[in-house]
């Protein structure tokens, strides 16, 4: 018996359970008694780092297999030796673990080289693949249009004998790249092209990242991808919706080889220790994530890290999840992202601001605030003592006190922001001028009495005093003033580089190729600008990667790379305001 009812009642509810399709159709499966259990892969192919689209498959893939007390493994799509490098799979490893999921078991489409070989053979031995002898060239001129059914390839009638001669001979590495190819027997005439005798497996001898020397013969991906979900047990194999044309290929490739019914196939597993747990996988297509100002093709991406338009894959103006982290962008911001994004069928491109929403949410909420100030202008108390130091006690955050207090310290010579002073201010200003007053965050009201320039005219000092009623606790405390303004003291502060980013592109859509342009042609040149601030010492002392919220100014994370106690650099993570909706795009 069990007595948990009382232990619950305090529990906080659970969030909304998550209604699209996907989850709909897992729901049912599970109802129907379809699938006891069930079992998702995020598989991406480790060509690349992983972007901002990638988030949204995996917190489907391991959001989903979480929620319906499910496994969810990750397997890399490596069939493509030439683009892939062990530094790819490291940090896709890294990066799904930051995102906060971890995986069930991690795999390799390598680990399963050997079953998938000998399920070619089967499906030699049924007749249902061929040995095929034409060039690439030639397929193409073979396959027809989407008018025109193609042709069948003259090597289509092979024996079973000669065709498993020939692809045994491929294995042993007998011929040159692109001699030869394994193809699948379905039908050239069908209206979906990819089912016209697609290669199943061709000649290239290039090592593998993984597997080294030891095949001269890789799968392609749709075979590869189906055999890989059937031997895992993958029970909802979710991918995006430009595989809908390539699940028939799917599940012909699974129904022929049928894993889930043939034992001997998967013998190669075994003897490499992995259970036996293949099972009849099903594919659902989702739409996939993009976001404007901003690109997302691999290609592109590669490119613009190898051609120096942006600091490497981590740039922090960088889509790529390693890019983002180093903006400042958490984990919980990119999942909130991704559920108010859902997910449906329907392609969209979604606005920049719903991701900049999405942090800005994320860190008010729970990003300690500091002081930071980005330009400086000294501004002296001429009626405090010289050498004169205090020490305050701030909040750290206005709406939750579990955040605790810091010490902020307070001297004569302060630094204050020079855009909130002005020599003639605009209309409706209620910051700083010369003889007004204004208040100092959380220290009083300070007038400015006197405006020192240098010879040019530039304004280099303010001068000015501080109401001794107004401090916090004294009877002036509350005293009506229109502005208030942060600060540091300037003998305390910590100088700190302030990396000021915005976003890559200046265009809605980059890849834009209108007028013989290309996204190159749509950079942002105001997308990075360094400038020498201060920030107080509660914030150069903190750890890189640590959040803040600088008072007045924006959302700001310690720089993962570069960041030091003594030698501070932050990066804008995001301003405190969508500033780029009242430009009118
Ligand atoms: P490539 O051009 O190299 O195939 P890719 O973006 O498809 O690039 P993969 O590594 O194959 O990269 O992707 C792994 C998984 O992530 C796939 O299931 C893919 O469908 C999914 N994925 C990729 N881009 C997006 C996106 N923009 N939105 C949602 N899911 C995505
Ligand atoms: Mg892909």
């Amino acid at each position: 018996m069990s007595h948990s009812i009382a232990a619950d009642a305090g529990a906080p509810a659970a969030p909304a359970e998550k209604q699209d399709f996907v989850r709909q159709i897992v729901r049912q499966d599970l109802a129907s008694g379809k699938h006891v259990a069930i079992r998702t892969r995020f598989p991406p192919e480790p060509n690349g780092y992983l972007h901002i689209g990638h988030a949204k498959a995996i917190c489907l893939d391991f959001g989903i297999a979480a929620e319906f007390g499910g496994l969810c493994n990750l397997r890399f799509d490596d069939t493509n030796p030439e683009k892939e490098h062990p530094e790819f799979v490291q940090a896709i490893q890294d990066d799904v673990r930051w995102l906060g999921f971890d995986w069930a078991s991690l795999r390799h489409a390598s680990d399963y080289f050997e079953v998938f070989y000998l399920a070619a053979e089967k499906l030699i031995v049924q007749g249902d693949a061929f040995v095929c002898d034409l060039s690439a060239e030639q397929v193409r001129e073979y396959r027809g249009t989407l008018t025109e059914p193609g042709r069948n390839s003259p090597y289509r009638e092979r024996s079973v004998e000669e065709n498993l001669d020939l692809f045994r001979r491929m294995r042993a590495g007998e011929f040159p790249d692109g001699a030869r190819t394994l193809r699948a027997k379905i039908d050239m005439a069908s209206g979906n092209i990819n089912l016209r005798d697609p290669a199943l497996y061709r000649i290239k001898k290039v090592a593998h990242q993984n597997t080294g020397d030891a095949w001269p013969i890789y799968p392609m991906y749709d075979y590869a991808h189906s055999l890989g979900d059937a031997v895992e047990g993958i029970t909802h194999s979710l991918c995006t919706l430009e595989f809908e044309d390539h699940r028939p290929l799917y599940d012909w490739c699974v129904d022929k080889v049928d894993l889930a019914n043939s034992p001997e196939l998967l013998a190669p597993l075994l003897a490499r220790g992995l259970p036996n747990e293949a099972a009849k996988p099903r594919q659902i297509e989702f739409s996939r994530l993009n976001i404007n100002y901003t690109v997302m093709s691999k290609r592109k991406l590669v490119a613009m890290v190898n051609d120096n338009l942006v600091d490497g894959w981590d740039d922090p103006r960088m889509p790529t999840l390693q890019g983002l982290r180093r903006r400042g962008y958490t984990p919980a911001s990119l999942r909130l992202l991704v559920d108010r994004v859902g997910i449906s069928k329907q392609n969209s491109v979604i606005d920049f601001s719903v991701l900049e929403g999405a942090l800005r949410d994320d860190l008010d909420a729970h990003a300690p605030r500091r002081m930071a100030v980005v330009e400086p202008l000294k501004f002296v108390l001429t009626n405090l003592p010289e050498g004169h130091a205090e020490t305050l006690v701030f909040s750290n955050h206005p709406k939750d006190e579990s955040l605790g207090t810091r010490e902020v310290p307070f001297s004569r010579e302060l630094w204050i922001e020079r855009e909130d002073f002005a020599e003639v201010p605009p209309k409706g200003w209620k910051r700083l001028v010369p003889g007004g007053e204004v208040r100092l965050r959380g220290a009083g009201i300070v007038r400015c009495d006197e405006v020192v320039k240098d010879a040019d005219g530039n304004v280099v000092e303010l001068r000015g005093t501080l109401d001794p009623e107004s401090r916090p606790g004294m009877e002036g405390a509350n005293r009506k003033i229109k502005g208030t303004i942060h600060w540091l003291d300037a003998t305390r502060a910590v100088a700190a580089e302030i990396r000021l980013y915005d976003r890559l592109f200046s265009v809605a859509d980059p890849d834009d190729e209108s007028e013989g342009k290309t996204y190159r042609d749509h950079l942002n040149p105001d997308s990075r600008r360094v400038v020498q601030g201060y920030v107080e010492p509660a914030a150069a002392a903190a750890a890189p990667e640590t959040c803040f919220q600088f008072e007045r100014t924006g959302y700001f994370v310690a720089d993962r790379r570069d960041h030091r106690a003594g030698a501070p650099v932050f990066n804008r993570s995001v301003g405190l305001r969508d500033t780029w909706m009242q430009k009118g795009d």
